[in-house]
């Protein structure tokens, strides 16, 4: 991976320490430092949380780790995402005194991640730098696919809806009456339209809502929920449920079927995740994943952001471990749930009762 920083006018020793600890952690993992920001797949970009100032890549494949110090906030998520949205950063790294007045990084991710990456217990800086790598690189290095190409080829039978797509929109519904999130954190209200905005085009996070539904039509397509759609309002094929095809290398995006002169909006940007799924398990026939916690399940090790490849892989290799991959629940470590089902009345009813609003974050 190609990396270089980008230190703009802001200078202290916190930002001098991180430069130069991220540096040496990314040179014993192999990384090449180069000069130019807009050649490199990974950007360290200093930012004052005060103002903060976005850096403008040229290409959407370039990954910016916002770095920024300040004081310790009463809750790290709240004072530091409008930062993260700000300075459009795909990760913010913020850094704090602890309890005893050494420094303390926490992570801040646009999918509302926030956790503490490394504490400085001793001298040896290095592992402190190497436990910041660690949540760094997996981020960084991660396949996103949030594009779609959409074919107007879908069989004139579909276009009306389903027994599913009904059952798909009444689920929906149903969610929305939970009431899951954005109830600890309303995201809109904490940002500005301005902001909101840019959540929305940056990171290709329409609405970060509580999640998506989706279930199985045939062995190769599964309809899903699309993206930024309120929930309770979820049912037009070809609009806000839509048919995906499978992942195109060549594009690089999501295929979907649509009607003839169909408005679609996009998918959920988890359709790349949901459709590695349903490749490698055809007995799985629907899923909800929702930003909230089911205690005591199976959990992926490594927080891969919304849409990625490698959060689809992880994902499908727990579904391998478990003895009913079509009918049970893992946890996406810092995320959320996703649950399998039969049909949306059998995993809602297994889900009620059972979830818990806040992801706990490790
Ligand atoms: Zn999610």
């Amino acid at each position: 991976m190609r990396y270089a920083f980008v230190p703009e006018d802001i200078d202290s020793p916190w930002h001098q320490a991180m430069e130069v600890g991220i540096a040496r952690a990314m040179e014993r993992h192999g990384h090449e430092r180069i000069d130019d920001p807009q050649a490199a797949n990974l950007v360290f970009h200093r930012v004052r949380p005060q103002a903060p100032r976005p850096f403008r890549r040229r290409a959407r494949a370039t990954f910016v780790v916002g770095v920024a110090e300040g004081p310790t906030p009463d809750d790290v998520l709240r004072a530091t995402y409008p930062v993260l949205v700000r300075s459009l950063s795909n990760l913010l790294v913020y850094g704090h005194p602890g309890p005893d007045g050494r420094p303390v990084a926490h992570m801040v991710t646009p999918e509302l991640g926030c956790y503490e990456a490394a504490r400085a217990t001793t001298a040896d800086g290095d592992a402190f730098f190497e436990a910041v790598y660690d949540r760094i690189a997996p981020l960084a290095t991660s396949h996103l696919v949030i594009d779609n190409v959409f074919d107007e080829d879908m069989e004139p039978e579909l276009a009306q809806g389903t027994q599913v797509t009904r059952e798909l929109a009444e689920a929906a519904r149903t969610l929305d009456r939970w009431a899951l999130f954005p109830a600890p954190y309303p995201v809109a209200e904490m940002l500005g339209p301005d902001d909101y905005r840019h959540l929305r085009h940056v990171f290709g996070i329409g609405g970060l809502s509580y999640g998506n539904l989706s279930a199985r039509h045939d062995r190769h397509r599964f309809w899903m929920s699309a993206s930024g759609v309120d929930k309770g309002k979820v049912g037009q094929v070809g609009r806000d449920v839509l048919l995906v095809k499978g992942y195109d290398p060549d594009a690089d995006a999501m295929r979907i079927s649509v009607p003839p002169g169909a408005s679609p909006l996009r998918v959920s940007v988890d359709a790349v995740e949901h459709w590695q799924v349903y490749e490698r398990h055809p007995e799985i026939g629907a899923m909800i994943h929702i930003h909230a916690w089911v205690d005591g399940v199976a959990t992926t090790e490594v927080n891969y952001p919304c849409g990625t490849v490698e959060m689809g892989k992880a994902m499908a290799d727990l579904f391998d471990r478990d003895p009913h991959p079509e009918r049970t629940i893992i946890g996406l470590r810092n995320h959320g749930i996703t649950a399998t089902g039969p049909s949306f009345p059998d995993i809602l009813a297994r889900l009620e009762n059972r979830v818990r609003t806040q992801v706990p974050m490790t």
